[in-house]
């Protein structure tokens, strides 16, 4: 079996076609979501990711407002200029991006943001509310995980995912998603014993451990929805995943390749999580204006 190779770009695409109507007819009645991207300091990949958020506002159709500041910024100001934001009614989502210098607690400035307008999904309540099944902003890279084994038209439900890694931005998130989606879940991480023994009974199979090329052939079960998180740069300078792409390819029933996979996704659901937010937020007139 060859897989199919999901492509994260095409799907990162059609899903922007369809924010772009979204937030085309919240402007005709009168609203325009908007985004506020914090940036501290000059490190060169969040000034990559940064700009990739701008312009995935501009082409959908989303306000975007970036604030720079100078590394030196005390945590006190970064507080204050979050806090400013989550007053300000043209504002429905806050990113601050990470990494922040040594001296600022990221925990604090995340606390700070008003929850509401959390579209990372990073905030202590909107982790809560996720795990429970409450209303919550899906946090991104799990989120376009989800919808892109969806629009495999893979069913989930019933089915044995196994997520390797359990970090909070992705691991232990994608895999709550999973359990909502009703999969039966697995997860494994570095002290796994027998990561193959777990893998191979996966039908579907997330690997976010950030060290190139861990899973072959020998970890997959033949027909698997293999989705590879892992973004790893070679001494090389090239970017591979965690899988060993052609090999497992030759398995897998849908794979992601890397770069072009996951990545495009995760961006695309910052935008779809602001309108989201735009949409809550508004919802006494889009409600009225429906009634
Ligand atoms: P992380 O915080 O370093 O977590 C890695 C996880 O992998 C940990 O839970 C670790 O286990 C586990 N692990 C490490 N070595 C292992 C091994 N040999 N066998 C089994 N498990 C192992 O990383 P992360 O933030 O989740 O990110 C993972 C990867 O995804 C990175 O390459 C990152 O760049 C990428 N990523 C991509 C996107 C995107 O949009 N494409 C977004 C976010 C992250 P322990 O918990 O036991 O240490």
């Amino acid at each position: 079996m060859t897989a199919h190779i999901i492509d994260g770009k095409a799907l990162a695409a059609t899903i922007r076609k369809e924010l772009k109507q979204e937030a085309e007819s919240l402007k005709q009645q009168g609203i325009e979501p908007g985004l506020a991207v914090v940036l501290v300091g000059e490190d060169p990949a969040s000034e990559s990711y940064v700009k990739g958020k701008v312009k995935g506002c501009e082409e959908v159709g989303i306000y975007s407002e970036l604030i720079r500041k100078d590394a030196s910024i005390t945590q006190e100001e970064l507080l204050q200029i979050v806090r400013e934001l989550n007053q300000k009614p043209n504002i429905d989502g806050i990113l601050v991006q990470l990494p922040l210098p040594k001296h600022i607690s990221e925990s604090a400035v995340i606390d700070t943001i008003a929850v509401e307008k959390d579209v990372d999904g990073f905030t202590p309540v909107n982790v809560g509310n996720m795990l429970i099944g409450e209303d919550a902003f899906l946090p991104c890279t799990p989120h376009g995980i989800i919808e892109m084994i969806k629009r495999t038209g893979t069913q989930i439900e019933g089915k044995h995912a196994v997520v390797i890694g359990r970090s909070n931005i992705v691991g232990k998130p994608v895999a709550m998603l999973l359990l909502q989606e009703n999969a039966t879940v697995t997860i494994c991480h570095s002290r796994t014993p027998d990561l193959a023994e777990m893998t191979r009974q996966a039908d579907i199979l997330v690997v976010a451990i950030g060290k190139p090329h861990v899973i072959n052939k020998e970890h997959v079960k033949p027909g698997a929805v293999v989705i590879d998180v892992g973004v790893n740069r070679l001494p090389t300078g090239k970017l591979v995943g965690d899988v060993v792409f052609d090999e497992v390819k030759e398995v897998a029933s849908y794979i992601t390749p890397v770069p072009g996979g996951v990545g495009p996704l995760t961006i695309t659901m910052l935008l779809a999580n602001t309108i989201e937010s735009a949409k809550k937020r508004n919802s006494p007139i889009l409600n009225g204006m429906k009634g």
